[in-house]
């Protein structure tokens, strides 16, 4: 489990607000994973899931509207969605026993970041660090 103080509920939804959900810590992990199968499902480097014993985690509203893709040769892997808007959404292990929650979607602060990279040899070949980029608060300004 990862070291937390805050006992507080988490909750989270979809771009469009259809779907909410709740988490309650402690969480077991949170990490980025870098494997091709997340690089599809994000768009974009990695994925940022935290993983929860199912029995901490509850939908609020729209659990109708989440539909999940398996792919039948994978074993740890799902992926669900708003049928809405599309977003990223929790989905359970095949064994039940947790739920993984995309942090993206998260409404209020986290107290724990994540603690490692898996599948780091599967990375984009265009990945770069954030901390190895230049920074802007918001849009930039056009020079
Ligand atoms: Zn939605
Ligand atoms: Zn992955």
């Amino acid at each position: 489990m990862l070291e937390t103080d805050e006992e507080k509920t988490v909750c989270g939804s979809c771009l469009c607000g259809d779907v909410a959900f709740e988490l309650k810590p402690p969480f077991k992990l949170f990490q980025y994973c870098h494997c091709s199968r997340c690089q599809k499902t994000t768009g974009s480097a990695h994925t940022a899931n935290i993983f929860v014993p199912s029995g901490q985690f509850k939908w609020l509203r729209g659990e109708e509207c989440v539909n999940r893709y398996s792919l039948p040769e994978a074993k740890h892997y799902g992926t669900t969605f708003c049928q809405r808007c599309g977003s990223s959404l929790p989905w359970t292990s095949s064994d039940k026993k947790t739920t993984i929650v995309p942090a993206g979607g998260l409404d209020e602060p986290l107290s724990v970041s994540p603690v490692q990279s898996i599948y780091w040899g599967s990375k984009a070949e265009w990945y770069q660090s954030p901390c190895d980029l230049p920074v802007h608060a918001e849009l930039p300004v056009k020079s």
